[in-house]
């Protein structure tokens, strides 16, 4: 087995029900074999960036997990799939996306997978929950994430109340 890594999960969605989906996709990630959800942003709603259509949510996790890092892509991949993800063209709208942000202090650079996710600095819609359930990360060959915060001011975000499901 793998030894445990802490992974850094960031959730979009901007079709349907876009908060009901991320909350979902935290539940898929709570399932995840030999991993651990170990901590939860809020959501958030952004602007879609270079994306057309609707506001995005936005939710970051952070999972503890035994699985390798391609293979958890692999089973993000899965989690997008099952909640009908298609991809018609690059940043088109969608159901769900999962990116693999930061595992562990690892640099990896493949044909399938680049970490830390080579975007995750330049977009508030990442940073902003990242730093909430880590205030002090470090991003491995990028410095202090919190570092990048002051540059990503005209990105407009804002934190969605909390739902009575998240109560219940
Ligand atoms: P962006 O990467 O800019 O957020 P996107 O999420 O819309 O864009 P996708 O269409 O979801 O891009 O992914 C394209 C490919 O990116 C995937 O098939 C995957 O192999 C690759 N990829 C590389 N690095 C990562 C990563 N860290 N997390 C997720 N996918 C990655
Ligand atoms: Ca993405
Ligand atoms: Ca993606």
């Amino acid at each position: 087995m793998n030894p445990m890594v802490a992974a850094y999960i960031g959730i979009g969605a901007n079709l349907g029900n876009a908060a009901l989906t991320v909350r979902e996709a935290l539940t898929a990630l709570q399932q995840l074999p030999l991993t651990q959800l170990s901590a939860s942003s809020s959501l958030y709603g952004s602007a879609p960036v270079d994306a057309g259509g609707d506001d995005f949510v936005n939710a970051v996790a952070r999972l503890d997990t035994h699985m390798g890092a391609e293979t958890l892509l692999a089973e993000l991949q899965k989690i997008e799939l099952t909640f009908g993800r298609e991809r018609p063209f690059r940043n088109a709208p969608r159901t769900l996306d999962l990116d693999l942000l930061l595992y562990g202090q690892d640099e990896i650079h493949s044909v399938r997978l680049e970490v830390p996710h080579p975007r995750m600095t330049a977009r508030a819609f990442v940073l902003l929950p990242l730093l909430q359930i880590a205030p002090d990360l470090q991003i491995p060959g990028k410095g202090v994430a919190s570092d990048f915060l002051p540059g990503l001011q005209d990105q407009r975000i804002w934190q969605l109340p909390v739902s009575r499901q998240d109560l219940a």
